[in-house]
């Protein structure tokens, strides 16, 4: 059968292929797959292994080596790859101190601690271990927050877009509340001021334009179906030139002339003077309270440097009726959060060790010098896990607050640059270089700029976590070559 003798020479047809793989089981029993099935259990195991064998029958190259043993590995390599966890930590070099999509204020020390411990054990969360009857889970950082901002009541949410709502579906359920149109902020792309009005079911009333609002403009606009005066702090832009706008002070007055709540939406809610630690003054809560606002509302995890919640603090009869609408329990906060959050609270009752133990505000007031120094040592460990074809140097730059706080006040900071060396347009090779970042085990994210990444130290502490990061670049056999 000369024919035969000769196709053997040429690829096999796929049925002859299949039949050359080895069985679901064959690959199971093999030693190579020991380890792997101590580590993801039996149903992942034979998932990957059924993938890597489907992969092998469709490919439109012949498969290489189809022993049991090579598929093993294989089906291993996948399992490991699927078992990484989607939300991992990164190195922020971005500059951005408070970034949003990175998950805003990293945590104390005493507040990761704190929310730990309610996740391992019950706590008493809703009950009071004095009278042996239900508590309140707000209770736990009532005290705290009242103390701190001087307020009559408190009360903790979701975040501050939750606390928005509640607010304004407690108070203006179908009826108006008067905003200046300079106000109207969009932050973050999902959150509109106009948008969260309308789905918690008041009706916006805008006054002024865009630059200039006056005092008259709030008296005029209110009427028998205002239910409240607002304003909003335009956290992440500054109106500057040809601009008018009203004193909170005065805002409140007309207000209270009128017989109606105001509404101070802080956003970004400083709890103390930042002026205090050499930062730009931020508008703080005791200040907005001061002012005559009856509620205000801020977040958590911005300059505060707490979890992801949402503060409402003010007038005690109006925050209970916040804490009796059936929407408070749709955006209440669990006891891992309210327990970090009760921690963060409690350190800024010592002001004068806040900027060490608070990281929001220790990265924040991080010096220059110090951050240059740090950012000379590392020049020549990243270069050598670079390569040859990247140029390191230190630079000096601007860190930002970010989430909203503080807008366009720029902080000096320091850091690398990384360039490739004799590439005249340098996009791809710096888009290529960053993406390898992003790539590593433990992400490391900077920002591109004038032809350069840009590595802002101010949020790296330690510096060992930039070394141990870099750790897999050595070994990349591509060694960061410019494409
Ligand atoms: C950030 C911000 C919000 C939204 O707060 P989240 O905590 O992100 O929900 C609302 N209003 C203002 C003025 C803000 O700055």
């Amino acid at each position: 059968m000369t024919a035969t003798g000769a196709q053997t020479t040429t690829r096999p047809a796929p049925a002859e292929r299949r039949s050359a793989l080895p069985s679901v089981d064959a690959v199971l029993k093999n030693d190579h797959l020991r380890g792997a099935l101590e580590n993801h259990g039996r149903t992942v195991m034979v998932a990957a292994v059924r993938t890597v064998l489907a992969e092998m029958r469709v490919a439109a190259s012949p498969p290489g080596d189809t022993s049991p043993s090579a598929i093993a590995i294989a089906a291993t390599a996948h399992a490991d790859a699927h078992d990484r966890p989607s939300q991992r930590s990164v190195l922020n070099l971005t500059g951005t101190v408070l970034h949003t999509n990175l998950g805003r204020a990293i945590l104390a020390e005493s507040a990761r601690e704190a929310s730990l411990a309610a996740m391992r054990d019950a706590t008493n969360l809703e009950f009071d271990l004095v009278s042996g009857q239900r508590g309140e889970r707000d209770d736990h950082v009532h005290g705290l927050l009242c103390e701190l901002t001087g307020a009559e009541d408190a009360i903790a949410v979701n975040n501050n877009a939750a606390a928005v709502i509640l607010v304004l579906n407690t108070l203006a359920m179908g009826k108006e509340v008067v905003v200046s149109r300079g106000e109207l902020v969009e932050i973050g792309g999902a959150f509109r001021m106009p948008d969260i009005m309308a789905r918690a079911g008041a009706r916006l009333r805008e006054i002024g334009t865009t630059n200039r609002t006056h005092l008259r403009d709030y008296k005029e606009a209110i009427g028998p179906d205002t239910a409240a005066l607002m304003k909003v702090h335009t956290s992440n832009f500054l109106v500057q030139g040809f601009t008018t706008s009203v004193t909170h002070k005065d805002a409140a007055t007309v207000a209270h002339a009128a017989g109606l709540p105001f509404i101070d939406d802080l956003g970004s809610g400083a709890l103390v003077d930042l002026a205090r630690y050499g930062l730009a003054s931020e508008r703080t809560v005791a200040a907005a309270l001061s002012d005559g606002a009856d509620l205000v509302t801020f977040s958590g995890d911005k300059i505060l440097g707490g979890p992801q919640a949402g503060l409402v603090v003010g007038h005690r009869d109006i925050v209970r009726r916040l804490a009796k609408n059936p929407l408070k329990r749709a955006v209440r906060l669990d006891r891992m959060r309210l327990a970090a959050l009760e921690a963060t609270l409690r350190l800024y009752r010592d002001p004068d060790r806040l900027a060490e133990r608070l990281p929001t505000l220790r990265l924040l007031t991080r010096q220059h010098d110090d951050i240059r120094r740090q950012a000379e040592d590392l020049r020549a460990p990243l270069a050598q896990a670079l390569g040859a074809e990247w140029v390191v140097s230190t630079v000096d730059c601007q860190s930002e607050t970010g989430s909203g706080a503080l807008p366009l006040a720029t902080i000096r900071s320091a850091g690398l640059a990384l360039a490739p060396r004799g590439v005249k347009s340098p996009g791809r090779a710096l888009d290529e270089l960053s993406a390898r970042f992003r790539a590593l085990p433990r992400p490391i994210l900077g920002r591109i700029s004038q032809d350069r990444l840009i590595l802002d130290l101010r949020c790296l502490e330690r510096s060992d976590d930039l070394l141990a990061a870099i750790a897999p670049l050595q070994t990349d056999p591509r060694k960061g070559a410019p494409a």
